[in-house]
C-alpha cells in the first residue's frame, strides 16, 4: 500500500514509518517540521516539508505518490497549552485535519488512520477503558481529538470513507535499533524526564501528587511501546478495504504502572539514581487510566511485543543514553 504519513517526522509517526517499511508498504512522509525532526526520517524515504492545510501541495503529493491511505499523526499534544491557547489547538487539530480530509476527497483517497487519545474519555470513566465509553474530554486537546473522531463518523456514513481511530494510552519507548526515539521540546512526559534525571541532565524531578487513591498514592498510567502502537495501525489495513467502515480501538498493555514504579524501573535499568521530590498534584491528572485492549486483540490479532514497563524503558534508555541531546546528537 502507498501510505502518506502526515506528521511522519514526529515521535509516533516516525516509528510508524519504520514499521510500515518493515511490513513492505511504501511510506511517504509529510511534515511541517514545527515539532518533527527531519533526522527522524531516513534519507531514502520520500519527504515533503509541507503543512497539511496546504491543499494544492497536498493534492499534488497524493496524486504524484499514488497515495491509497493517509495516516495522521500531526496533532499538537500539550494538554496545558491547549487550555491556555485553545484556538491554536482547534486550528491545528481540527481545522487542518478537516482541510486534509477535504483534499483527500478531492483526490479520491478514501482510507484514513487517525491517532486519537485516551483523553477523549472523561474524568468520571472508570478504568479499564473500553471503546464503548462515551466521549467526555476535559481539556481542549482531548476535545479536538473527540471532534475529529465525530467528523470521521459522519464522513464514513456520508462518503463511504473508511477510517480507523486508535486511542493511545501513554506512548513510550524507542525503536530497537536505537536511532529514533522521543525528543520533545519542552519535554513533559514522565519516562524521558526520569531518564534525563538519571543522566544528570536535570538535577531532580517532581512526583505530581502522592495522595491519590492508588496502591502507592501516585498516578497509575498504561505505558505502551510506540512500535506496538504502530503495528496495531498496520494490522487494521485489511479491514479498511471495506467501504464506509469506522473502527475504534483503545491501545494499551492493560497493566498500569505508578509514577514511583516508573522511577524505580528507570533506576534499575540505568543503574543510576533518579533524584525526585514529592510535589503537589498536577491539574487535570486522573488517578488511574488504563486500557481494555481486548477489541484490538480479538479483531486485529494485536499483542504488545513490549508487555512490561521494564522492556519499554530499556528501549527508551538505549535511545536517550546514546542521544542525550535527542536528534541534535544524531548524524
Ligand atoms: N508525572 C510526574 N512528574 C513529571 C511528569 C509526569 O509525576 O515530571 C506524572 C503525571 O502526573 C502522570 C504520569 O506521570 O501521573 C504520566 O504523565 P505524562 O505527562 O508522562 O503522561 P499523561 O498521562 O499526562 O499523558
Amino acid at each position: 500500500m502507498n501510505v502518506l504519513v502526515v506528521g511522519g517526522a514526529g515521535y509516533i509517526g516516525s516509528h510508524c514509518v519504520r514499521q510500515l517499511q518493515a511490513a513492505g508498504h511504501k511510506a511517504v512522509v509529510m511534515d511541517s517540521l514545527v515539532y518533527g525532526h527531519r533526522k527522524a526520517v531516513s534519507p531514502e524515504t520520500p519527504f515533503y516539508d509541507c503543512d497539511m492545510a496546504d491543499r494544492p501541495a497536498l493534492l499534488e503529493i497524493l496524486k504524484k505518490e499514488q497515495i491509497e491511505l493517509v495516516m495522521h499523526f500531526a496533532a499538537f499534544a500539550y494538554v496545558g497549552e491547549s487550555m491556555s491557547d485553545p484556538l491554536k489547538y482547534y486550528d491545528n487539530n481540527v481545522a487542518k485535519p478537516l482541510s486534509l480530509l477535504q483534499t483527500m476527497r478531492e483526490a479520491g483517497v478514501t482510507k484514513f488512520v487517525f491517532s486519537s487519545s485516551c483523553t477523549v474519555l472523561g474524568e468520571e470513566a472508570e478504568p479499564p477503558f473500553t471503546e464503548a465509553m462515551p466521549l467526555r474530554p476535559i481539556s481542549a486537546y482531548g476535545q479536538t481529538k473527540a471532534d475529529v473522531e465525530v467528523i470521521l463518523e459522519y464522513c464514513a456514513k456520508a462518503y463511504g470513507m473508511s477510517a480507523a481511530i486508535f486511542r493511545y494510552f501513554n506512548a513510550s519507548g524507542a525503536n530497537e535499533a536505537g536511532d529514533i526515539g522521543e525528543d520533545h521540546d519542552p519535554e513533559t512526559h514522565l519516562i524521558p524526564i526520569a531518564i534525563q534525571c538519571a543522566l544528570g541532565q536535570r538535577k531532580q524531578m517532581y512526583v505530581f501528587g502522592d495522595d491519590y487513591p492508588t496502591p502507592d498514592g501516585t498516578c497509575l498510567r498504561d505505558y505502551v511501546h510506540v512500535d506496538d502502537l504502530s503495528r496495531a495501525h498496520i494490522a487494521a489495513f485489511p479491514k479498511l478495504e471495506e467501504e464506509g467502515v469506522l473502527l475504534k480501538y483503545n491501545l494499551g498493555t492493560g497493566t498500569p504502572a505508578s509514577v514511583l514504579e516508573i522511577i524505580k524501573t528507570v533506576e534499575d535499568v540505568s543503574g543510576l539514581p533518579v533524584p525526585y521530590e514529592l510535589g503537589p498534584r498536577r491539574s487535570g491528572d486522573v488517578p488511574a487510566a488504563y486500557a481494555d485492549s481486548k477489541k484490538a486483540k480479538e479483531e486485529l490479532g494485536w499483542e504488545p511485543q513490549y508487555p512490561t514497563i521494564r522492556s519499554i524503558i530499556e528501549t527508551a534508555w538505549k535511545w536517550h543514553k546514546a542521544h542525550p541531546k535527542g536528534y541534535d546528537d544524531r548524524d
